[in-house]
């Protein structure tokens, strides 16, 4: 039984010759008409799972030998191809880790060279201090860099924070220039020309440079 015109032989592929039967079927408690094909008598087909050919059901275990000895070669014979893409998947994935391996090396031999991590770059800073980067293996590096470079600067080189030099000035800065904050790590100098560049309560431009030359 088929809803469909076309009923092959499972194992060779024949195609019966088939007759057609108005039936009905039971869909949500009614019956429908429906039209079913069937395998005409005179071509003894035999439903096992599915319908087989009488030849191949007389010759069923040397036609299922050959085809179970077909599926074993189609997966031998294609063995090779599966290993080569394997292969190449695996060296393609091994590139990837040479040139990681790479960029950590060139990472790695920048901050052995350099003597003060002030020295680096900006872009070498915010790849190793960045969590998303995966530029370089994180660390408690990865989360301090940012802070152990401003610390380095207040406690090596006489730096302070813009908010420390406000203070020991007795003034305080309503704008600051782009780029700075009252966090901003700065030296005196560099104070100055923020200065110059700021608003500061109660003071115009004159009393600013007045201020700055007193510094
Ligand atoms: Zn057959």
């Amino acid at each position: 039984m088929s809803n469909s015109e076309s009923i092959k032989c499972d194992l060779c592929d024949y195609q019966f010759k088939v007759f057609s039967r108005q039936e009905e079927e039971l869909c949500d408690r009614e019956y429908y008409p429906v039209i079913r094909y069937y395998p005409l008598p005179e071509e003894n087909a035999h439903l096992v799972r599915n319908y087989i050919c009488d030849t191949c059901y007389n010759n069923i275990g040397n036609v299922i030998k050959q085809n179970l000895i077909h599926a074993g070669e189609k997966y031998l014979n294609e063995v090779e191809s599966r290993k080569t893409k394997k292969l190449t998947e695996y060296l393609k994935y091994l590139q990837e880790i040479d040139k990681e391996c790479q960029e950590v090396k060139t990472y790695c031999d920048k901050l052995k060279s350099i003597g003060s991590i002030l020295e680096l770059d900006k872009q070498t800073i915010k790849d190793l201090s960045s969590m998303y980067s995966n530029k370089y293996p994180h660390s408690e590096g990865t989360y301090y860099l940012e802070h152990a470079l401003d610390i380095e600067k207040i406690t090596k080189h006489n730096m302070k924070e813009i908010r420390d030099w406000e203070g020991e000035c007795n003034i305080e800065i309503y704008k600051y220039p782009d780029g700075y904050g009252s966090w901003s790590v700065v030296s005196k100098e560099e104070f100055k020309n923020v200065l110059l560049n700021s608003e500061i309560e109660n003071m115009n431009t004159r009393k600013i440079v007045q201020l700055v030359d007193s510094i």
